[in-house]
């Protein structure tokens, strides 16, 4: 459908969500101070996004007819995760306006997709290579030398579906380890990028082509999942800089119509190189949420509905710590902490691995 009938939409119109988790709950909580309404969409029942709204419909990413209301109670959807159903969005896009768009979805829903996109603008992203089975996968081992990273071409997250390959590996116990022993399976062989720091960058724009683009942010990683983000990234001006240029450019070139994280390696001779990117709010831009004049979900919201965007200025440095699994049992004890905003994302059950929340760690701007 064509989204210039509907620019910008008015206070009072709802936004569709697709999912259900943390994400969606912070959007959902921005659009409403915005005077928007949200519909959660998600097969998940009691989600921390549906308990934040009273719109919700529990179905099936592939339940048309339960799709098709959907659509027909929203003026414009948006997803906080990416892998969306490619036929899920193809479906609802003709139906109403989807950002950011299919073609987006398209290239950030597979590794592959995603360094071809951008290789093919000239964004420099690691080595890497196909491989389907695990005789392609000697093939290509052979041709980068070891180390090397395989990774599953689609649905991986937090490390899953990743194995690092050395030295002396077993090619095929690699393979197996990654397919779940399955003989052939889409997925990327990298490089392994022998980085000395892992930073992100937010950037929104809107139909109208004006973007905004958050700090450079430093990541820390504990057992593959994000630990802690450092506001702003601890790198030089020009580094920062080109950071910047890489991320509008991709948002440029996909002609972007919401938010888009990416993360980037550094390297030890100060590359920059694109490891992901990812449509939607960012763990790693949760910071925002206390230090910036425009959160990154009130911007995303902003994006989404065509409003022009805010300021995405930050007025506190901060460091941004996940509450994972037990973390979370110190609640109190942070809520007494000066400087320190604690988000709760309304989780029943502290399991390991699971993001219960994140405080933000507030100091003065530098
Ligand atoms: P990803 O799911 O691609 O974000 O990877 C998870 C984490 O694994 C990254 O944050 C890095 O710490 C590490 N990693 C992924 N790809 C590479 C690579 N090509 N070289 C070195 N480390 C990597």
């Amino acid at each position: 459908m064509s989204d210039s009938q509907s620019l910008p939409l008015p206070p009072g119109s709802t936004i569709g969500m697709l999912g259900g988790g943390q994400l969606g709950r912070m959007a959902a909580l921005a659009a409403a101070s915005l005077g928007y309404k949200v519909h959660v969409y998600s097969p998940e029942v009691d989600g921390p996004a549906s308990q934040v709204t009273s719109l919700n419909t529990v179905a099936a990413y592939d339940d048309w007819q339960a799709l098709e209301k959907f659509a027909a109670a929203i003026d414009a959807v948006t997803y906080e995760f990416e892998n969306v159903p490619a036929a899920t969005a193809e479906f609802l896009v003709k139906r109403i306006p989807v950002r950011p768009g299919p073609n987006v979805l398209r290239i950030c829903q597979n590794r592959l997709r995603e360094k071809d996109f951008c290789n093919s603008i000239a964004v420099p992203t690691t080595r890497y290579a196909e491989a389907t089975n695990a005789d392609s996968l000697a093939r290509v081992t052979r041709d980068f030398g070891l180390p090397c990273i395989l990774k599953t071409a689609e649905f991986g997250y937090d490390g899953k579906g990743q194995v690092f390959i050395s030295y002396g590996d077993d090619i095929e116990t690699a393979w197996n380890a990654m397919s779940g022993g399955k003989e052939t399976a889409a997925a990327i062989v990298e490089g392994f990028v022998d980085f000395r720091m892992e930073i992100s960058v937010i950037i929104a724009r809107n139909g109208d082509g004006s973007s905004e683009c958050y700090v450079p942010v430093e990541n820390h990683h504990k057992n593959h999942i994000l630990d802690q983000t450092h506001a702003p990234a601890r790198i030089t001006a020009e580094l920062a800089d080109r950071a910047e240029v890489i991320a509008r450019r991709l948002a440029e070139e996909m002609d972007l119509q919401g938010l888009l994280a990416i993360e980037m390696f550094v390297t030890s001779d100060d590359h920059i190189l694109v490891n992901e990117m990812a449509p939607r709010p960012h763990n790693s831009g949760h910071w925002t949420m206390d230090a910036c004049i425009t959160s990154q979900f009130e911007q995303f919201m902003r994006a989404v509905a065509g409003l022009s965007l805010g300021s995405p200025d930050r007025h506190s440095n901060a460091v941004m710590k996940n509450l994972i699994g037990d973390d979370v049992d110190a609640w109190q004890s942070i809520l007494t902490e000066p400087g320190a905003k604690l988000h709760l994302y309304g989780k029943a059950e502290a399991r390991p691995g699971r993001k219960m929340g994140h405080v933000n760690r507030l100091s003065p701007k530098i």
